[in-house]
């Protein structure tokens, strides 16, 4: 995904659209991420102030993520924010990144929207009722008779404390 500089040169003041698209087909460098849905979708503007070219531009795309509980892929919808600051190698300060050549390059900036705005958990639904601790059955297919009534979720860690005193 790369942004073409060259017509904004020399141009301080002027701006232009970028709206770019590209699908994005290798998602392992995405942690949680099982695969894009849709191609990554940025639209915003491009500002050159006295050669320092502002992008503020906003992403979107939908991702395949793994239900929290059951395991099953949830289409989720990722919107973010690109906003950043460019300037030539050689006339950069601290504030801006720098590019070489005519055309920066946002697959970085892409990947660390895209990675900020994950949500840290999804369910398939709000009543997802989760893998069988036991025998690992989807239990939103069906009970699968193990006996798994007692154990609060929360009281998991309790009991392997517990189970670890009785062996000893
Ligand atoms: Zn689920
Ligand atoms: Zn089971």
């Amino acid at each position: 995904m790369k942004l073409e500089m060259a017509h904004l040169y020399g141009k301080s003041g002027m701006s232009m659209p970028v709206d770019l698209s590209e699908q994005i087909e290798d998602s392992a460098a995405y942690p949680h991420i099982v695969g894009f849905m849709e191609p990554v979708k940025i639209e915003g503007i491009l500002r050159n102030e006295n050669e320092c070219f502002i992008l503020e531009a906003k992403g979107e795309t939908k991702v395949s993520l793994l239900c929290d509980r059951c395991l099953t892929p949830v289409a989720t919808e990722i919107h973010f924010n690109i906003e950043e600051r460019f300037s030539h190698t050689g006339r950069d300060d601290e504030e801006t990144e720098t590019f070489s050549g005519d055309q920066i390059d946002l697959a970085d900036y892409v990947k660390r929207g895209i990675l900020e705005a994950l949500p840290m958990k999804v369910v398939c639904r709000e009543d997802c009722k989760g893998l069988c601790p036991v025998c690992g059955k989807d239990l939103n297919t069906g009970d699968c008779g193990c006996d798994t009534t007692e154990i609060d979720p929360r009281f998991e860690s309790l009991r392997a404390l517990f189970n670890v005193d009785e062996e000893v």
